[in-house]
Parts: structure tokens; C-alpha cells; sequence
């Protein structure tokens, strides 16, 4: 589970950093609101936690920007004070909850799982493409009716691209649905992986585009 942390306080980051972490969770951790928004468009996470006050853009401007894109991510946001109206205001620009500082490991845990299972119970749709069929609820594929097994990164690999028919995933962004930054990714792991995908199911389903990364083609 990929988590965003952006918080330009360095010791409570930190502290964010190393609770979750022991909680099982891989935390990308960034510090101020541009690198944010660029992260969120071009990364995909389970959720963000969002520090309001944040150099070179305000956690606020980060947030109506993210909505403004329509992604769904949860987002927990941090408020420095017990201002009402800074609560209002991060509610209002499409915040899912938030946590006033100074807060406690467990309530930031508990807060998490929360959303995640809020987020987990939106209706997700069941992906049909060319006799495969992927059920992201029930982590499920079919190709022809016949259920087919795949290694849980195989499976992340095969939504994401399932999900964007005709657009090309770049490898960058491939390799960090399977990694956070701060793992190293094996050189060839994203190939072995596609390539395994393309022996369960059918070689064409996934295009590479050489150079860039891979799409399944627009029907
Ligand atoms: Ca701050």
C-alpha cells in the first residue's frame, strides 16, 4: 500500500515516516506542494496525507488542483491549529478528513485504515477487455470465462493498464505502482512481469511502445 506523505516539517515527516512504515506501508515522502502536484498526477497512491502549510504552494491550492483533475485519492489533511475555518476550507476543497496537530501515531493509523476502507467499498467496476475479464474487488481474472492466477504485481500491473485502454503507461510510472521510490526495483523486473502476463493471457493484449512502456490498444 503506497502512501504520499507531504510535510515540510522534517521531525514529525519522519515520524510519520517510520510509524507507518512499521505498519507494513511504502511512504513517499515529499516536502512541498509543487513536488506534490507533480507526484500526484504522474504516481498513483493509496492515499495522501497533506501537510496545509507548505513552501512554494499551500497544501490548499495542492488539494483544489488534485481535485480539480477529478482523482478520487483519499486525502487526509494536517492542520497546524484548531482553526475551524482552515477545517472548513480543506473540507470544502475536497479533503476526506483531517487531523488537527499535534495528533497521536494510533489516531493517524486508525484515521488511515478508515479511509482506505471507504475507499476500498466505492463501487469499482468490473474491467472487460477482449474476453479478459478483471474484477478489482475480488482481485479476480478471467480470460475466456477461465479463471486465470496471477502474482499480486502481475495483477496491479494488469488494472492499471486495463483501466486506460489507449494510453501508454511510461515504465516510470509502471515500475511505481510495484515499488515506492525508496525500493530499488530490479532492472528487468517490470519485463518479466508483462512478459508473464502476456503467456497467461495472450501475447497482443499488451503493446510495447519501445522506448516509452506499454498499452493495451484502444477498442
Ligand atoms: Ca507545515
Amino acid at each position: 500500500m503506497r502512501i504520499l506523505l507531504i510535510e515540510d516539517d522534517v521531525a514529525l515527516g519522519e515520524g510519520i515516516r517510520v510509524a507507518l512504515k512499521s505498519e507494513g506501508y511504502t511512504v513517499d515522502w515529499l516536502q512541498d506542494g509543487v513536488s506534490a502536484v507533480h507526484a500526484l498526477s504522474h504516481e498513483s497512491f493509496a492515499i495522501a496525507i497533506l501537510d496545509l502549510g507548505l513552501p512554494r504552494l499551500d497544501g490548499l491550492e495542492v488539494l483544489k488542483r488534485l481535485r480539480a483533475t477529478d482523482n478520487p485519492i483519499p486525502v487526509l489533511v494536517l492542520t497546524a491549529r484548531d482553526a475551524t475555518s482552515d477545517r472548513i476550507a480543506g473540507l470544502d476543497a475536497g479533503a476526506d478528513d483531517y487531523l488537527v496537530k499535534p495528533f497521536d501515531a494510533a489516531e493517524l493509523k486508525a484515521r488511515l485504515r478508515a479511509l482506505l476502507r471507504r475507499s476500498f467499498n466505492r463501487p469499482q467496476p468490473v474491467l472487460e477487455y477482449r474476453e479478459v475479464c478483471l474484477d478489482p474487488v475480488n482481485q479476480q481474472v478471467s480470460y475466456q470465462g477461465q479463471p486465470v492466477v496471477l502474482q499480486r504485481k502481475e495483477f496491479l500491473l494488469l488494472h492499471q493498464l486495463l483501466a486506460q485502454p489507449g494510453r501508454v503507461l511510461t515504465r516510470d510510472k509502471l515500475q511505481q505502482t510495484l515499488y515506492g521510490w525508496d525500493e530499488e526495483a530490479e532492472s528487468n523486473a517490470l519485463e518479466v512481469h508483462i512478459h508473464h502476463l502476456r503467456k497467461k493471457l495472450f501475447p497482443e493484449l499488451i503493446r510495447t511502445v519501445r522506448g516509452i512502456g506499454y498499452l493495451v490498444d484502444k477498442l
